[in-house]
């Protein structure tokens, strides 16, 4: 997996973070599975609940661009360690894969990485019964 790709993108959308209030910005960039990446920024609003994680902001954005099925994420924080996705993420991120074994890497501005997969991050994701 070359993840330097990725990396880089979500990287630059990093610097378009809007986080006023937590002053964590964060990136992320999803490659989906026609071989495009779609990275974001968080986006906060004052009214907390209307905060958006990058995460999902790149999800969104290559869902909306037609695409349901990520082969990788890479995540950028200033945190160390690296700071992983939170839980509303990690269910996004179910929502949108069959593979259990999506690869997550999250990786800091020093360069400090730590690969994992979503089954590791999220082993029980919620789902509708039936
Ligand atoms: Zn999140």
């Amino acid at each position: 997996m070359d993840w330097e790709p990725l990396v880089a993108a979500a990287r630059a959308a990093r610097e378009h973070a809007y986080a006023p209030y937590s002053h964590f910005a964060v990136g992320a960039a999803l490659l989906m599975e026609d071989g495009s990446i779609h990275a974001a920024a968080n986006v906060e609003n004052c009214i907390p609940a209307l905060s958006v994680c990058a995460e999902r902001n790149a999800m969104s954005a290559a869902a909306s661009a037609g695409l349901r099925l990520p082969q990788a994420v890479a995540v950028v924080t200033g945190a160390t360690p690296p700071a992983r996705p939170c839980g509303l993420c990690r269910q996004t991120l179910s929502e949108f894969t069959r593979d259990r074994d999506l690869p997550i890497l999250v990786i800091n501005a020093d360069g400090d990485r730590e690969e994992t997969t979503l089954a590791e991050l999220f082993p029980q994701p919620f789902s509708l019964p039936g």
